[in-house]
């Protein structure tokens, strides 16, 4: 059987047969990758700690017909802050599931790898849900689901101190003429001012972005509404997370 060896992320975890894990990896070198990880249930499972969600390792792999096996786990960090605080697990979560949803199976993304490792270590300090919302525009943007974010993707207007509306069917941003009576969220201009910073600030300077309730709630709904019909998947943790914002 061939054996091969993947530096990755554990972006999904669920309970498979007995005391099976089925996980989904996202690592460097192949992109998103499934396997099951077994007995990792049994209490004393060597590979627990490297199989568990947002768990960063050095995963060796057997090539399986339909599933792969994983063999060995040696995590590298376990990002036990992503944990200690509710918040910070759900906007992990909400990280993780968008780039599952957002992939396919063993495509290689380097870029949007090294983006999701970055953000799971920012998660420490940044705000969760500036972290959640930050790297999934980047996210988006990298992948090339991101719309121009400055003006009407029907008549191309110029959207700079508009309200503007956001429409995966559309395909991005329209303005309200073009609005029609599409049952679209409302996008005020300081959310959008604020999205093209979540999009394109340096990194290290994310946590001096402040934003207040209305403009949370407005950009993190309608990233939801657009990936969730871009992707034409439900979002189960952005759902669990919209309790927390709204
Ligand atoms: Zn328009």
């Amino acid at each position: 059987m061939p054996v091969y060896s993947a530096d990755a992320i554990v972006i999904r975890s669920r309970e498979y047969g007995e005391s099976d894990r089925l996980i989904t990896l996202f690592s460097r070198e192949k992109g998103k990758i499934e396997a099951v990880a077994k007995g990792v249930r049994k209490p004393k499972s060597t590979q627990r700690g490297g199989t568990q969600l947002f768990t960063y390792a050095d995963f060796l792999l057997y090539r399986g017909k339909t599933l792969d096996t994983v063999s060995q786990a040696q995590p590298k960090e376990n990002f036990i802050h992503l944990w200690d605080d509710f918040d910070r697990t759900i906007a992990a979560s909400g990280i993780t599931e968008l780039l599952d949803v957002s992939t396919i199976k063993e495509q290689p993304e380097p870029e949007a790898f090294t983006l999701t490792l970055s953000f799971l270590f920012l998660l420490k300090h940044l705000d969760p849900y500036i972290a959640q919302a930050s790297y999934s525009l980047r996210l988006m943007h990298l992948l090339g689901y991101l719309p121009a974010l400055d003006r009407c993707a029907e008549c191309g207007r110029d959207l700079k101190g508009e309200q503007a509306f956001l429409s995966a069917e559309a395909g991005g941003l329209l303005c309200a003429a073009c609005k029609n009576n599409r049952p679209v969220k409302t996008l005020n201009p300081g959310s959008l001012a604020i999205m093209g910073q979540l999009l394109g600030a340096e990194l290290k300077i994310l946590d001096r972005l402040r934003w207040n309730k209305k403009t949370k709630e407005e950009i993190l709904g309608c990233l939801c509404i657009y990936c969730e019909e871009k992707f034409e998947r439900k979002l189960q943790a952005w759902r669990q997370g919209s309790e927390l914002w709204t």
